[in-house]
């Protein structure tokens, strides 16, 4: 088998690997474009640069390609720009191929980002080298250039799925702990929220507080303005709250119409004025739907930790709950703590 031979069944082996079609004899490959990759080509060679650059543009491989000349460099450039797959040089002055690997290794951020190595034919142990710390591939110099260009699409196309997966994974993430008519926190992730909070605020010996909102004669609202209208307060609530709130502040859909907040490092009296601002803010909020604009208040019950009766995450719920009834009972639209 010539080299010519063995190159094409090596193109044509990755390319079974890969949903990309094979090339026809004597046809251009394209695999490309995959999704508008950014490629660093690192290389002290600028004439080896340019080369693999043409190839990677030629094959509508590359969105866009950056350099760099040793693997220091390729570092500095791989934390300081999205990078999507790397083509390095074995043998460079002074920090080398392996050298960057190794670097490279030390930025878990840049985890995942494959890298294909170039080496010398007679260099076998520095190619299982370039394997172990880390590198994707390898590809043997002089390189053919349908090998180079096949394995570069392989990769991208590794890296995209492997992207895409893990977007996947943190929108599922996400969907565990959110309400999706609200986009706040769910009851679920309130409550490991809320167990999290007491765990450190017994730790530390700091108080925090929690408030519970309900929304007052909501029923009214859906039954006078039509539920969708009912969703539209839901969600204009929710958007006050984070509005109003501060960042490290945990809001959720508790119930139907109820709100659950939990206020770290927040004492009775801060979490009543938080609490009645709150309150106010939700008041004056315009909520506009189907060109209609309507307005709703809340009646807020707050419990406080230390508190005699708050031994569980459940009891400081209990203790709000009883506030907000007591709330609810003396005329509604006010805050009252519990005890
Ligand atoms: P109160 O001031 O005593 O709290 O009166 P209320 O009408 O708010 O209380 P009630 O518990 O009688 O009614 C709650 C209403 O909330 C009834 C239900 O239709 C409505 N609700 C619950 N979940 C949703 C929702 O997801 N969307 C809409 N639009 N309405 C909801
Ligand atoms: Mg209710
Ligand atoms: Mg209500």
């Amino acid at each position: 088998m010539d080299t010519t031979e063995r190159t094409t069944d090596t193109v044509r082996r990755i390319f079974a690997q890969s949903d990309v079609s094979e090339p026809k004899r004597g046809e251009s490959i394209k695999v490309g474009p995959i999704y508008a990759p950014t490629v660093l080509i690192v290389d002290d060679a600028r004439t080896n640069r340019q080369h693999v650059a043409e190839l990677l543009t030629s094959n509508c491989l590359a969105e866009k390609t950056l350099f760099a000349e040793d693997g220091l460099e390729a570092f500095k450039v791989m934390r300081a720009t999205p990078i999507d797959l790397v083509v390095c040089d074995l043998n460079m002055p002074r920090c080398d191929g392996l050298k960057f690997l190794r670097l490279k290794a030390t930025d878990k951020n840049l985890d995942g980002i494959p890298v294909i190595v170039l080496t010398g034919a007679e260099d076998l142990a520095r190619k299982v080298q370039a394997l172990t710390s880390g590198a994707s591939d390898y590809v043997t110099k002089p390189f053919d250039a349908a090998e180079l260009v096949a394995r570069i699409g392989v990769h991208l196309k590794l890296r995209r799925l492997q992207a895409e997966l893990q977007a996947t994974n943190s929108e599922l993430e996400r969907l565990t702990k959110v309400d999706a008519l609200t986009d706040v926190s769910n009851r679920r992730h309130f409550n490991l929220q809320l167990e999290e909070e007491l765990r450190r605020a017994r730790r530390y010996d700091r108080p925090f507080s929690v408030a519970i909102l309900d929304i007052d004669f909501f029923k009214k609202v859906n039954d006078t303005y039509g539920h969708p209208a009912g969703d539209a307060a839901l969600r204009a609530v929710a958007a006050v709250c984070k509005r109003i709130l501060r960042c490290h502040d945990t809001i959720a859909r508790y119930g139907g119409e109820e709100f659950a907040v939990i206020l770290p490092e927040t004492n009775r009296e801060g979490a009543l004025l938080a609490a009645d601002r709150l309150r106010e803010a939700i008041e004056r909020e315009a909520i506009e739907h189907d060109g209609k604009t309507l307005s709703v208040t809340v009646s807020i019950g707050v419990a406080s930790f230390p508190h005699e009766l708050a031994t569980k995450p459940g009891d400081l719920i209990s203790l709000a709950d009883a506030a907000l009834y007591d709330a609810k009972r003396s005329g509604r639209n006010r805050v009252v703590a519990a005890l």
